[in-house]
């Protein structure tokens, strides 16, 4: 069974589609970048997989089970956007931390987590510095492990590298692939870098005009610049 599952699923800003009948389907431990021009309906497919934008219609399955009307934070994703809007006034840990209380974590294993998520974006110990006095890619690495401490089965990634300089920007999405593969998390990333994406990517997935224009792994995929 596909861990997610859209099929037939539109969605639209008054009169303007967004998106048009896409069909998409992931297994379990894949990572999915998807590719495209501004305006074609990424950020799209992630609101509607999150359960921020209802769909017009089609239908988005998680684990087989129909998502209509089923309010964002119990769909068991995870969201992480370009401006990640850490909040300047708790440390690090605290940081990582919000968000595990709403989901009934208790303290003592919400530590164990920030400390293990620390370890793994490659910031170990950081728990009590003050976020202000964080590199551009420590914050990323920081608003990553934010949106893994809940264990999502599904993490979306929009521009996730976005802030970042070319060479970091690389660098880091080779390490993401690595940290994914070891956590075995499922991963849905928007990106309009292909650098990035063929980096980062199982699957590619080009849109166009609201629509699914491609599919296949990164070499069948490629356009040259
Ligand atoms: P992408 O992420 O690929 O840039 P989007 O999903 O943001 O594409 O946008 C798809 C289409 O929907 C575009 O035509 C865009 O102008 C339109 N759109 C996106 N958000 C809104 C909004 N809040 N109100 C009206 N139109 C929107
Ligand atoms: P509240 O906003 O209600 O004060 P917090 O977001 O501060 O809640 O805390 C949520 C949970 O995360 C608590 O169980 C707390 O023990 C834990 N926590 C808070 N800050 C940190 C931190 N810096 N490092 C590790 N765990 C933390």
């Amino acid at each position: 069974m596909s861990l997610l599952e859209l099929s037939g699923v539109r969605a639209s800003y008054g009169r303007r589609t967004a998106l048009h009948a896409v069909d998409l389907r992931m297994a379990a431990h894949e990572t999915v970048c998807v590719l495209g021009p501004s305006g074609s309906g990424k950020s799209t497919l992630l609101r509607v997989v999150a359960g921020l934008t209802a769909p017009d219609g089609g239908t988005v399955r998680l684990d087989g089970r129909d998502q209509a009307g089923v309010p964002p934070h119990r769909r068991g994703v995870g969201l992480m956007f370009q401006d990640h809007q850490l909040f300047p006034q708790r440390d690090v840990g605290g940081n990582i931390a919000f968000g595990l209380r709403m989901h009934r974590v208790p303290a003592a294993e919400a530590e164990r987590r920030v400390a293990e998520l620390l370890e793994l974006v490659g910031l170990p110990g950081a728990q009590r510095r003050p976020v202000s006095g964080l590199s551009g890619g420590e914050q990323q690495r920081v608003a990553l492990a934010r949106a893994l401490a809940p264990r999502p089965r599904l993490l979306m990634l929009d521009e996730p590298l976005g802030q970042l300089d070319r060479d970091l920007r690389e660098r880091l999405a080779v390490e993401l692939r690595q940290l994914f593969r070891r956590l075995g998390t499922t991963v849905l990333a928007v990106t309009h870098d292909q650098g990035e994406a063929f980096a980062l990517a199982d699957r590619v997935l080009v849109m166009r005009e609201g629509r699914v224009a491609q599919t296949g792994s990164p070499l069948e995929v490629w356009q040259r610049p």
